[in-house]
């Protein structure tokens, strides 16, 4: 009989990240700056971002070591356990096996912390005396509060207004954790009062508190910026996730059939997944079968286009090749507010585009029914964010039903739904909305795209 649950020793941590960018078979589209419509240069990027994350940013190593004073710290919660969801099976009276990689065990409740400590690590080894950031939902910013209280570093976190308000929870989160969390749009930076000025009563965008954060990081010499998902050092701190995760199917000698995780910028789907491209790109396991779950009202990798867009509604950032909804798409409120970008990883998206992964999308409904199923077999309530990947590998599971395949399915369960419990009762209560986005708007909005000179 194999375990429940399968848990590797502290030491086969890995120590190096994978970095899928050495196996690409062309490489990705440079970056383009906005004003220069040139490539971007590390220069440009160097006042904002410390120099070893600029470097991984474009590194072509296969393989970058895990400094040791982060290796430390992800002990606290790190190896995660992969777990067997039997009970699950059961219930679904499938033939599949249904793992699921646990994520919710870091102290912030999910993947994140996974690339907040080695940013925090090296900013701190750069001089850095604090780091600003955006939050939409919370998650990030928590984890970067966690992270930052390691190196005395002091944290800024400008959160957009409408989450500020509507979970004060996580806001307590970061404030325990010692960072300082204002409400976006705030009067403390240019970009702030603008917006205020416009629209007095506001409850804030993601786009305006990025813009918020990098303003704060421009224009204070002591100040980084940090983002917690989308760039692609981001994704490869976060391959800790698959790494481990196929250390701990070999020891019990299988190779999973089916390796899926939800996507928002794409990190957390990135860790588990690009372990498993490399096999594929190896050709040592060609044929396993890599799936990327998306809500239907945000459908970046199933409706958008792969093209040249800027990763901002305020177009200040760099113009970036990714699968796009165009930069001024408003996808609608849902409650996986994680999942909710107009773009996706350039990484992630090429990858897409060459077929090595394949993308499906759902309504936030079945999402939640699906996560409360979860949570009445095995036990953890998960966030809504990651309900999509649980939903993702029940219809899987539920096709080999049909088939009577055997597969092995395992998904990226990305966090804990424990500051979420909005999400759960508007499905309990049956006020929550599905929406799909009607494809006339995304058309529309694509018709925005800045022009970029393909070389
Ligand atoms: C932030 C978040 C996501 C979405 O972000 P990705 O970068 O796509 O991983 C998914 N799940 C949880 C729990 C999150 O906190």
């Amino acid at each position: 009989m194999t375990p429940t649950k399968i848990v590797l020793d502290e030491n086969d941590m890995p120590k190096k990240w994978y970095n899928v960018q050495a196996d690409l078979p062309t490489p990705l589209d440079p970056p383009i700056d906005s004003k220069t419509m040139e490539p971007v240069t590390p220069d440009a990027l160097a006042a904002i971002f410390p120099m070893e994350v600029i470097k991984q940013e474009v590194s072509s190593e296969r393989y970058i070591t895990i400094p040791e004073e982060v290796r430390d710290i992800y002990r606290i919660w790190r190896p995660s356990p992969l777990i067997r969801a039997k009970r699950l099976e059961e219930h679904l009276k499938t033939p599949a096996k249904i793992y699921y990689k646990w994520e919710g065990v870091s102290p912030a409740g999910s993947h994140k912390p996974n690339t907040a400590i080695p940013q925090a690590f090296y900013n701190m080894k750069e001089g850095v005396e604090r780091i600003a950031t955006e939050t939409g939902a919370g998650q990030w910013g928590s984890a970067l509060a966690f992270a930052t209280s390691f190196f005395d570093i002091e944290c800024t976190v400008y959160m957009v207004r409408a989450s500020y308000d509507q979970k004060p929870y996580r806001k307590s989160l970061m404030q325990a954790w010692g960072a300082t969390c204002i409400p976006s749009p705030s009067n403390l930076t240019e970009a702030g009062r603008a917006v205020l000025k416009k629209y007095p009563n506001t409850g804030g965008s993601l786009g305006a508190s990025i813009s918020e954060a990098i303003e704060d990081a421009a224009t204070h010499s002591n100040t980084n910026y940090s983002l917690g998902s989308v760039l692609n050092h981001v994704c490869m701190h976060q391959t800790v996730i698959g790494l481990e995760t196929q250390k701990q199917f070999e020891m019990i000698d299988t190779y999973p059939d089916t390796v899926i995780g939800c996507v928002g910028g794409g990190s957390n789907f990135a860790g588990m997944a690009f372990p498993f491209a490399r096999d594929k790109y190896k050709k040592t396991h060609p044929d396993t079968e890599i799936v990327a779950v998306e809500p239907m009202a945000c459908p970046t990798l199933t409706k958008g286009l792969y093209e040249y867009d800027y990763c901002d509604v305020a177009g200040l950032t760099p113009i970036t090749k990714m699968y796009t909804l165009g930069h001024d798409f408003m996808p609608p409120a849902i409650h996986a507010g994680g999942l909710r970008y107009h773009g996706d990883s350039p990484l992630v998206s090429k990858l897409v585009k060459e077929g090595v992964i394949r993308a499906e999308s759902y309504h936030q409904t079945e999402v939640l029914e699906a996560a409360v199923t979860f949570a009445r077999t095995e036990g953890h309530v998960v966030a809504p964010e990651s309900a999509h990947a649980v939903k993702a590998a029940i219809e899987e599971a539920l096709r080999c039903k049909k088939t009577g395949e055997e597969k092995t399915i395992v998904f990226n369960n990305s966090g804990h739904g424990n500051f979420d419990m909005t999400a759960y009762d508007a499905y309990f209560d049956g006020s929550m909305i599905d929406y799909e986005y009607p494809l006339e708007l995304i058309q529309q909005a694509l018709k925005r795209l800045p022009k970029v000179n393909q070389r």
